[in-house]
């Protein structure tokens, strides 16, 4: 029986956008995972299948480079490419992929994904890659093979959380704290609902939210937003609104590590909602269906709700009391049905362990 590694999916609870900006994010991984059965082959030839996926893909692994291998098999493959390219010495492997993260609902199966496969062919392989380093190269895998200009949040996320607690994490420094995130002692539920909207012009909307915070940067003449601790006044409207959603998100995540910390989880509540607005109002990522959602759960008595990931779609998360639960999905439910959006899918999450060998 093959060998298996497991990597989880992830939330972020608060710190949207501001990965790429040098500053917090605060993830917990999710008890949704990708399971990568893998052995080595002597032939080098990489073959890869998944369960979710049709198709199997076969390549020799010399002849990896960015565009020999498209489609979903190219996440498995980028990480085999970004391995020897850092002159670690990898071979072939067999690798069946089976995972129960939605695909493409902003809950990173794709990093889960990666780090599975990081984790599988550096362990077979006997290499020894600290977990950072493995967080970077599944990074460069998804940036330079793939082609999807992500930060670091995803694979750092999935390769570094541990259970029942957030990761506090300086995407400049990658320093790392682990920060406790148990809500049940406190009657609290996290609540997730994946909208299930389809993402809307995401890699160019993407694109420019990035383009316009290096510009911003670069006119107040620092390395990064995350340097700047106040917001500015002397910038055109659009640009201002940018910058203040960078600087105000950083902030509360901050502030959200703190109150975590205190064991002051209901005092969160009010932070989330102050990020969606940001992120609605300044940032302007939100579609309908989120903030539709956002709207309801708070209505329905969430302590606090916003959007989670990129925007354009994708998943909002409240904190509710565990009492309430069903009876904000139902709310939820009824305000899709009411504006004629797909129904969305409701569950509850709690901050799951971080990739490792399973058997
Ligand atoms: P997200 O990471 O939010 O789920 P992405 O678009 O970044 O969305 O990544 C989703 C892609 O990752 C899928 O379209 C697919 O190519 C790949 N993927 C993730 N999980 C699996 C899986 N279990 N089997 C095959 N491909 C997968
Ligand atoms: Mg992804």
């Amino acid at each position: 029986m093959a060998d298996v590694w497991v990597a989880p999916g992830r939330i972020n609870l608060i710190g949207e956008h501001t990965d790429y900006n040098d500053g917090f994010v605060l993830p917990i991984a999710l008890p949704h995972a990708v399971r990568v059965a893998a052995a080595r082959r002597d032939d080098g030839v990489l073959r890869v299948r998944s369960r979710q996926q049709p198709g199997v893909t076969e390549v020799p692994v010399r002849d990896l480079a960015p565009g020999a291998v498209t489609g979903w098999a190219a996440y498995v493959a980028g990480v085999v490419w970004v391995l020897r390219e850092a002159g670690h010495d990898v071979g072939g492997f067999d690798l069946v992929v089976d995972g129960d993260v939605p695909l493409g609902a902003g809950l990173s199966s794709s990093a889960a994904l990666e780090s599975a496969t990081a984790l599988a062919v550096t362990e077979l392989s006997g290499l020894d890659v600290d977990r950072f380093a493995l967080a970077r190269l599944a990074q460069r895998a998804e940036n330079d093979f793939v082609g999807m200009p992500c930060g670091i949040m995803d694979q750092s996320a999935s390769l570094l959380s541990r259970e029942g607690h957030a990761l506090l994490l300086d995407t400049r420094t990658l320093d790392t704290a682990h920060i406790p995130f148990d809500l049940a002692p406190a009657g609290l539920t996290l609540l997730v609902v994946d909208t299930r909207a389809p993402h809307r012009l995401v890699d160019g909307e993407y694109a420019a939210r990035r383009a316009a915070c290096h510009k911003a940067a670069e006119v107040l003449g620092v390395p990064a937003l995350r340097d700047l601790t106040d917001v500015p006044t002397d910038l055109p409207d659009e640009l201002l609104r940018r910058v203040r959603h960078v600087v105000t998100e950083n902030r509360r995540v901050l502030e959200t590590a703190e109150l975590l910390r205190a064991g002051d989880l209901p005092a969160i509540g009010p932070l989330l909602t102050a990020s969606h607005e940001s992120l609605r109002d300044d940032y302007e990522v939100t579609v309908p269906e989120l903030d539709v959602a956002v709207e309801a759960l708070l209505a329905a008595g969430a302590l606090g709700a916003r959007m989670t990931g990129g925007g354009f779609g994708g998943c909002v998360i409240a904190l509710v009391a565990a009492a309430e639960v069903e009876r904000c999905a139902a709310a939820v439910r009824e305000a899709f049905a009411r504006n004629g959006f797909i129904a969305p899918g409701c569950f509850t999450a709690t901050a799951a362990a971080g990739a490792r060998r399973e058997r």
